[in-house]
């Protein structure tokens, strides 16, 4: 098997909408190494996008899913319920910066849990509106797609998406939106479009993640803290991608000086297998009558085990101070290739913990997002799976598995110089156009 037939059989058999970030297939992966199907090693700096906070495989995930296997895969937590719901449930709802008594309910992906807090959010205030962020990112499903700020893919031709979301502009230098531009917007929108008595919440994620990494201003949360107690409005923390120590504390919501109602959690929550939830306020929680919340696999048991060893993993293995380490490691050596001038440019080295971006940018320090797709490109040729992200997908956005050794996340790194040696000298390099992800 190789990867160029791998890849002809694909366009014959699968469409283009799925988009791959690589050229290459996987064949086995073990913490944070890939090999392709014809041999080749990879170093992961993507971890699945997100998921793989405890590496590909650990030995604990795969000991707990193999003890759930010889039990029981499947009895549909709406015919006859298990104890494992129950207990991760407990352990989040322990865990969550929740204010008061929590629950927690079970889905399968990012995109339906965010949805289902929409649908909790709703039902507790029993208004419509949510407003959401541009460049934020939660889901491709119709309610999630509308939710997320980017049209270009994830909307274009896609509609209509279902009514009541709401965009502010989101504070980033890359876009050079100011937060007072962001406050202006939220009062425009108060004045032209709904009145705060409408909104159900807000959703933001406390690092946005496809948006490029960028971190909301302290300011920005405790204006919209101001407007929700003044309002009633709910805030939900959309943590799929920044949950479980992937920026040094288990939410990354802990580092904003509020607390959210609701909480969405993914990916890294199941090291490689699909679980995601909601974890809220109880009586918030509580609002959809019986049945009104669900799904055939949502909280399936053996994604329920992977995630109770996740949760062991990352308290044994001290993950949350790791992922310090790694980011303050990725920042000193990233902050060197800034400095050089045989590189392709970059700046905006930032991010919380090991979530960790910078932005290419061309001779004239424009976002270069089509530089960044080489960069990515000459990573992989050099043996690293590198993702880019951010509005122009100008952004290098690291994700390595908090597990992963010094010695590897340096092999990345030199891996990374590689792929930032731009493919003509840079004083004769024509400035490529920048282009949308
Ligand atoms: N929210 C955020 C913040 C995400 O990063 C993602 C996935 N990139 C989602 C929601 C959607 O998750 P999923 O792909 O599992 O539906």
């Amino acid at each position: 098997m190789s990867n160029q037939n791998l890849a002809a059989r694909r366009s014959r058999a699968v469409p283009r909408g799925v988009a791959s970030a690589t050229a290459v297939y996987a064949a086995r992966a073990e913490n944070a190494e890939i090999w392709d199907v014809e041999g080749r090693r990879y170093v992961d700096f993507a971890g699945g996008i997100a998921v793989l906070n405890v590496g590909h495989r650990h030995p604990k995930v795969i000991k707990a899913v193999r003890d759930q296997l010889d039990l029981y895969t499947h009895t549909a937590f709406q015919v006859m319920p298990y104890g494992p719901y129950i207990e991760l449930a407990e352990r989040l709802n322990a865990l969550a910066p929740i204010e008061g008594d929590a629950k927690t309910i079970f889905f399968t992906t990012g995109a339906e849990a965010t949805e289902n807090a929409v649908k909790i959010a709703r039902a507790a205030t029993g208004r419509p509106g949510v407003i959401a962020f541009a460049g934020g990112f939660h889901g491709r499903t119709l309610l999630s797609s509308a939710m997320t700020g980017k049209v270009s893919p994830y909307k274009k031709g896609l509609g209509p998406f279902p009514g009541e979301i709401y965009h502010l502009p989101y504070p980033s230098e890359t876009t050079g939106v100011t937060l007072d531009d962001t406050l202006k917007a939220l009062n425009f929108l108060f004045a032209a479009d709904i009145e705060p008595e409408r909104v159900a919440a807000f959703i933001i994620e406390p690092v946005q993640g496809e948006g490029g990494f960028h971190q909301p201003d302290p300011e920005l949360y405790r204006a919209i803290d101001e407007v929700r107690r003044r309002h009633g409005i709910l805030l939900i923390a959309d943590e799929v991608q920044t949950g479980f120590a992937r920026t040094g504390r288990m939410f990354g919501i802990e580092y904003a000086p509020v607390k959210p109602d609701l909480l969405t959690v993914a990916k890294s929550l199941a090291g490689g297998f699909p679980l995601a939830g909601v974890i809220g306020r109880a009586e918030v929680m509580d609002s959809v009558e019986p049945g009104g919340l669900g799904g055939t696999y949502g909280g399936s048991p053996v994604a329920l085990a992977a995630a109770m060893a996740v949760l062991d993993v990352i308290h044994e293995e001290k993950l949350l101070a790791r992922a310090d380490a790694i980011g303050q490691r990725l920042r000193d050596r990233i902050a060197s290739y800034a400095a050089r001038n045989d590189l392709v440019r970059i700046t905006g080295l930032r991010g919380l913990g090991a979530m960790i971006a910078f932005d290419i940018v061309d001779s004239d320090g424009r976002p270069d997002g089509a530089e960044a797709k080489r960069v990515c490109a000459r990573a992989l040729a050099a043996g690293l799976v590198l993702l880019s992200c951010g509005q122009f997908g100008q952004a290098i956005r690291i994700l390595a598995p908090l597990t992963a050794s010094d010695a590897l996340i340096d092999e990345g790194l030199d891996a990374l110089r590689v792929a930032l040696k731009p493919e003509a000298p840079i004083a004769s390099r024509a400035t490529p156009k920048a282009e949308a992800q």
